[in-house]
């Protein structure tokens, strides 16, 4: 469509959360937004088209709300990547490290096949090192992640380096220095 639709706009700057200093992105702005919601998802998954992925993972919470919308459009599955505790069957568990500590996501045992090719989505990448989790986590069950797509890229903390090294392609839409 002609009409221009700048993404970031609809995108709404916390100040001083969750502590002082710190700016959060909250993306509810942009999935409340009928048009922005769909331009996301559109432009996440058009890459991706015809490259016959079979599962999307999605990242515990709004990794979810994107994930289950970019699995539709591709024709894919979805995989819950959740934080600790809450998958009832048999999961795997990676511990990464966070700015502060260390965090724990974990995914289902049978959630994927061997050599199934996965696109990992989450709304925001910043030091990236969920997506690090995420990634070794699903490679270590033997699928294939294709790339992992998000809408926010934090460039200054370095998340979409570390997983491009990691050998995974990187797509974000709106960037925030
Ligand atoms: P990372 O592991 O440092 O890359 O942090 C990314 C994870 O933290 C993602 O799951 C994001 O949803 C969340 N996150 C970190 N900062 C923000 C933010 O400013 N807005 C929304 N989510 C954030």
């Amino acid at each position: 469509e002609s009409h221009a639709m700048n993404l970031a706009d609809t995108i709404r700057a916390i100040p001083d959360y969750p502590k002082p200093g710190i700016t959060f992105r909250d993306i509810t702005t942009l999935l409340g937004d009928a048009r922005a919601f769909r331009r996301a998802v559109d432009e996440l998954v058009q890459p991706f088209a015809g490259l016959k992925i079979a599962k999307i993972a999605g990242i515990e919470a709004r990794g979810f709300i994107l994930g289950g919308a970019v699995a539709h459009q591709l024709s894919a599955g979805f995989i819950p990547v959740r934080k600790k505790g809450k998958l009832p069957h048999e999961t795997v568990s990676i511990t990464y490290s966070l700015e502060y500590g260390t965090d724990e996501i974990e995914v289902h045992k049978d959630a994927v096949k061997r050599g199934e090719r996965v696109l990992l989505v989450d709304d925001l990448i910043a030091t990236g090192g969920t997506a690090e989790g995420a990634v070794n986590l699903l490679s270590g069950l033997g699928a294939e992640v294709v790339a992992a797509c998000f809408i926010v890229d934090l460039p200054d903390l370095g998340g979409a380096d570390k997983i491009r090294r990691l050998g995974v392609p990187v797509r974000t839409l709106v960037s925030f220095a």
